[in-house]
């Protein structure tokens, strides 16, 4: 060992007579490697021990110990029901939303650990069932399952009559629209309808107000594309064709989007290049004409919303005065 760490004191030094400040590293590298050596060699020591029979039966019996410890301790560490504080025992413990309770406080509101039994626990609170308990009431698992399924169904319904209801608003009274995102100035009320890029989920929407808008921020990113070319010089028919040398570069767009930003740090991305886009393409040209008149439409938009912000302001600021004037009034 003492010889290991001088002997890496001794490297380190030597080391650094070389390679300057970074052959110190050298010692503690070469201690490292020592180390993981001397690991391997006891777990390769430790492995071929555990193969002989003393080896076995003394790990075998400290398995056991151990498991039957854990058991008679259980009391100490195992999880505890929410309501009466005893310990929980597999298959007799219902999973709440929030907490676990046993089967005997469940029992006292009707409830068994069956599968109907965990299905309403699942969407049932300790408080829930604490009250349930003091008031004396008995919960009907089946039935508080298929209330809960139904109210589910009704607000999904409820979800898509609302999906439907302003689509079809929209598409008579849009002011404006681009793709799958529609103004309305009349009601001042952005709708982004994202329902037929989406499989998985059926209805995906989204309202604004007008005044929800605080801003917008267009983000671009260039990337140059730098091809290099080089023809080497050479003899043909007795005249001598110098080589060039040519660097081309195709000025190119990656990435051209638009950020809104809304109250309550809401945010919508209208994305209208992804992907590599050479500036002299008519895309390009396409995608900064669109990008133009969005930039005006929610310039539009953010007037509407601070013009009425501004009246508002007028009628406070009116009503304010009266009271001033009220207040101020010789007595
Ligand atoms: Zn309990």
């Amino acid at each position: 060992m003492l010889l290991a760490i001088s002997g890496a004191i001794f490297l380190g030094w030597f080391c650094s007579r070389f390679f300057g400040a970074i052959g110190y590293w050298a010692g503690p590298l070469f201690l490292a490697i020592m180390a993981l050596q001397a690991v391997g060699r006891m777990l390769r020591l430790f492995w071929q021990w555990q193969l002989t029979i003393w080896g076995l039966s003394i790990t075998g019996t400290m398995i056991v110990v151990i498991i039957v410890v854990l058991a008679k301790t259980h009391d100490r560490w195992g999880a505890k029901c929410a309501i009466c504080g005893q310990v929980l025992h597999i298959g007799q413990t219902l999973y709440l939303k929030d907490g676990h309770i046993c089967a005997i406080c469940a029992g006292k509101v009707g409830l068994k650990p069956d599968s109907i039994g965990n299905k309403a626990a699942s969407i049932l609170t300790v408080d829930h069932v604490k009250a349930s308990q003091q008031a004396g009431r008995t919960i009907d698992a089946t039935e508080f399952w298929q209330h809960h399924q139904t109210r589910i169904k009704e607000r999904e319904e409820a979800r898509t009559a609302e999906y439907h209801q302003l689509k079809t608003y929209f598409k008579q009274h849009h002011t404006a629209r681009y793709g799958s995102l529609y103004f309305d100035d009349q009601s001042k009320r952005l709708f982004f309808d994202e329902t037929l890029k989406n499989i998985i989920y059926k209805y995906v929407y989204r309202v604004y107000d007008y005044r929800d808008l605080i801003d917008y921020q267009v983000k671009q990113h260039n990337v140059d594309i730098i091809e290099h070319t080089k023809v080497v010089g050479a003899f043909v028919n007795g005249g001598y064709y110098p080589g060039y040398e040519n660097d081309s570069v195709t000025p190119t767009v990656s990435e051209y989007k638009v950020v809104l930003y809304f109250s309550q740090e809401r945010e919508e991305t209208i994305t209208l290049v992804d992907g590599r886009l050479k500036k002299d393409s008519l895309r390009w040209a396409w995608a900064q004409r669109r990008m133009k008149k969005l930039c005006a439409s929610f310039d539009h938009v953010i007037d509407i919303a601070n013009h009425d912000l501004a009246a508002e302001n007028a009628k406070h600021t009116h009503y304010y005065h009266k009271n001033f004037k009220m207040t101020s009034r010789p007595h």
